[in-house]
């Protein structure tokens, strides 16, 4: 079943894509059962460098780009030249066929310039993490091609700017470039296009080697090896052998799906203070000096400094007491800090909050998104420090919240009988049992063995608002199409529940994945207001086209819907789009002779 994805206007399309988006259009037959799109954000690193004339590595505009169509496992030019035609000079890359995965077919946004990581600053997450908004709607994944010296930084900043993301973002880099034959580039990059567009994992990640790692956990280990990044306290969420093994219980659902936001605005005021045996305190004051507003402190073992320097945890409580936020976090790689010494629980004394097992690099990051939100006080933005907000450190589980807690005791079978038990409890609309299976552990968004339906699906297709926002606050997915492509929105739009469609809005849903082109014409031709009020609540562009080329508003006109029309005209649709054989919705009311019709057409203002 083909269908026909969103059209893109040439005005959202990346400026500065050089990877052959086309500016004209960006539509193409798109099917999402066996095909996804993923959008390629290349910022620079290794990975695309070639050598200049001295043999030094640099970044080079356009390089990888040009190379990418040569290399076979990254590109499939039959399928692409059969999928976009004329188009093909300047239309998506397409990997090849890959057993049992939808087929991605991505995009290239180059940044200008691109970058050695090393000199990335704070400004360079904001703007990836706007990027990401940007295309957000138009993709079902996104990939991050990165120098991997700063990647455990903007992995984790990544993390925390993103908010309410419901998509996958792979980062990845390569030790050797692309263009050597011993390249782990191409591996890396094919692997994380391959995450990106087919594992439903909705957090910022990191692709190196052979495994997936939460991004704000990662660290880079090694200067040399391809395997460069370890997430010292957080296992693996996937590792990539000779099958793809995802442990979907270690990936977090935030239990409130909000509308995917972006917070860009970081505090720049923040820093890393790592202790050593005989630090002064005049350079311990001198770093704690305004405008400094938060720090994380690298203390020695389990989160200790010494209890006997009296002056030092002076300048810490002056610090913390003029509002400054400092975190202890352990030199250590692995482990958590705790307050089992005396030289450990002197910082607690003096007001540091304890950084339990985040990484530098997510605590610098963390402290800089927290700091920046204004709508916090200080003891909650502390607070915050503590939490766990994205995965980012292990929390006691008596006082884990925000859904960081990894759930226990499902194996396949028990998954299947879940899905089926939670599918029943919704059908029969049992709010308590519905709560009582999930917190006995269900997953939200486990689906049934064949139609692949969550009980999200269900709800919407039954109708039940209530439901449906319950079952959105527990953290059930819009993403999740069923075996025939159909979103929890499409479900709830087919049988005109409005209600449930203003709930789903309301936690961020969208069809852009779908085709309603046809389907919305049609509604058109029959008279079916309901179903046009359905799709406009739904958000969908009522200006969509059929397989004829032509709108809603033609099919209304065609047939003399007078309350489509008007429907159609109030929501302000174009009057003037030509269907594929030349005719304007007008044409078609004048041939008939419908002179209500085209007196309503040509009145509109
Ligand atoms: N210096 C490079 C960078 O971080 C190293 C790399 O990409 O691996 O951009």
């Amino acid at each position: 079943m083909a269908t026909r994805g969103r059209q893109v206007r040439a005005s959202e399309l990346p400026s500065a894509c050089i990877s052959r988006i086309s500016r004209r259009t960006y539509s193409f037959s798109f099917d999402p059962i066996v095909e996804s799109r993923v959008l390629v954000l290349y910022t620079g690193g290794t990975i695309g460098m070639v050598r200049n004339n001295s043999g030094i590595l640099a970044p080079t505009a356009n390089a990888l780009v040009h190379s990418l169509r040569r290399y076979p496992d990254l590109h499939d030019e039959t399928y692409a030249q059969g999928k976009f035609k004329s188009e093909t000079s300047d239309a998506p890359l397409v990997l090849p066929h890959i057993e049992g995965k939808r087929r991605v077919i991505y995009s290239i946004l180059e940044y200008d310039p691109l970058l050695d990581s090393s000199n990335m600053t704070m400004e360079d997450w904001s703007r990836m993490a706007e990027d990401i908004k940007r295309f957000y709607t138009l993709f079902d994944g996104f990939v991050v091609l990165h120098g991997t010296d700063t990647l455990a930084f903007s992995a984790s900043a990544l993390s925390f700017m993103l908010e309410g993301l419901s998509k996958p973002v792979v980062i990845t880099g390569s030790q050797i470039p692309m263009v050597d034959a011993r390249s782990d580039g191409k591996s890396n990059f094919l692997s994380a296009l391959v995450l990106a567009g087919n594992c439903e994992i909705p957090e910022v990640t990191v692709f190196f080697g052979e495994v997936l790692l939460r991004g704000n956990r990662t660290v880079k280990a090694s200067v040399g090896s391809l395997r460069a990044f370890t997430s010292p306290n957080c296992r693996p969420l996937a590792t990539v052998g000779v099958r793809i093994e995802v442990d979907f219980k270690s990936i977090i659902r935030p239990p409130r799906i909000d509308t995917f936001t972006v917070h860009s605005t970081l505090n720049r005021n923040v820093g890393l203070l790592r202790l050593f045996p005989g630090i002064t305190t005049q350079m311990v004051r001198a770093f704690l000096q305004p405008p400094l507003e938060g720090a994380v402190l690298q203390s020695f073992g389990a989160g200790n400094v010494p209890s006997n320097r009296e002056d030092l945890l002076a300048e810490f409580k002056a610090a913390t007491s003029r509002g400054v936020v400092l975190v202890n976090c352990t030199q250590c790689q692995q482990g958590v800090v705790m307050s089992v010494y005396e030289t450990g629980k002197a910082l607690i004394d003096v007001g540091v909050t304890p950084g339990s097992d985040m990484t530098p690099e997510a605590g610098l990051t963390k402290l800089a998104y927290v700091l920046s939100k204004s709508e916090w006080d200080v003891e909650t933005k502390r607070q915050m420090m503590q939490s766990c907000l994205r995965g980012e450190l292990t929390v006691p589980r008596s006082q884990s919240y925000n859904g960081c807690e990894n759930r226990d005791g499902e194996d396949e079978f028990g998954k299947d009988l879940m899905a089926a038990r939670l599918c029943a409890a919704v059908v029969k609309k049992d709010v308590a049992r519905v709560e009582e299976i999930l917190e006995n552990g269900a997953d939200v968004n486990c689906v049934t063995p064949g139609d692949r339906r969550s009980a999200l699906h269900v709800a919407c297709t039954e109708g039940d608002a209530g439901i449906v926002r319950h079952l959105l606050l527990a953290g059930a997915s819009q993403d999740i199409l069923d075996r025939h492509g159909r979103s929890p929105l499409m479900d709830a739009v087919t049988f005109d529940h409005h209600e449930t469609i203003s709930v789903l809005r309301s936690f961020g849903a969208s069809l852009q994945a779908s085709n309603y082109g046809n389907l919305i014409c049609e509604a058109a031709a029959k008279g079916d207001v309901m179903r046009l009020k359905s799709y406009q609540l739904a958000g969908a562009d009522l200006g969509q086209t059929d397989l004829s080329g032509r709108t809603p508003l033609h099919m209304a006109a065609l047939f003399a819907r007078l309350q489509c029309v008007s429907l159609l005209l109030e929501a302000k649709v174009s009057r003037e789009p030509m269907d594929a054989l030349g005719d304007t919705p007008s044409d078609l009311a004048a041939r008939r002779n419908y002179g209500a019709v085209l007196n309503m057409l040509e009145c509109a203002d």
